[in-house]
């Protein structure tokens, strides 16, 4: 039987949801049979290949989120959402309280361990508001969590496997 093709991608985010999926324990093993993981971070692939489906975890917060995002759509059947930043915008949408050269300033200048390094535009993908990727593109499938529970990340794709679009039952809906 062939594998069920997967890509995945980050976007504005901490890498844990990514880690929550590695956290699935001895069950990546049964996985491994059944998934053949394409263009990943974790394989550091960078061109996402037609997939069935392409799972994002992060915030779309800059340009070049949003191109990764409408890339990864275009190339899957599915697209699931892992994680409250790629759900709702998580911690990362709390940038939005602030304007843009307010946040390099603290990230760049006040908080800088190593002098003023604040990069010219030139260098930085152009910020946006931070937006949930459901406002970028059309998303079929949310596993929210802050990173999500590796049970419903498990639940999901097994779902996703019989052919389902997967509801996450309310318990799975948050980490322990
Ligand atoms: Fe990190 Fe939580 Fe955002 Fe996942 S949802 S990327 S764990 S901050």
């Amino acid at each position: 039987m062939a594998k069920v093709k997967v890509a995945t991608a980050w976007l504005d985010c901490c890498s844990g949801c990514h880690m929550s999926l590695l956290d699935v324990d001895e069950v990546i093993v049964d996985l491994a049979q059944v998934l053949e993981f394409t263009a990943t971070p974790i394989t550091d692939i960078k061109e996402f290949p037609d997939v069935d489906v392409g799972i994002i975890e992060g915030a779309v917060s800059n340009e070049h989120d949003e191109e990764v995002a409408r890339d990864l759509r275009a190339h899957c059947k599915i697209l699931m959402v892992l994680g409250d930043c790629a759900c709702f915008g998580g911690i990362c949408a709390m940038r939005n309280l602030f304007d843009t050269e307010e946040v390099l300033d603290r990230y760049y200048h006040t908080e800088s361990t190593v002098g003023d390094i604040i990069p010219s535009s030139e260098d930085l993908p152009p910020l946006t508001k931070v937006r949930p990727v459901s406002e970028v593109v059309k998303v079929d499938c949310f596993v929210p969590g802050c990173p999500p529970n590796a049970k419903a990340i498990h639940y999901a794709i097994s779902e996703l496997l019989e052919g389902r679009v997967p509801v996450l039952p309310a318990e799975m809906m948050r980490f322990d």
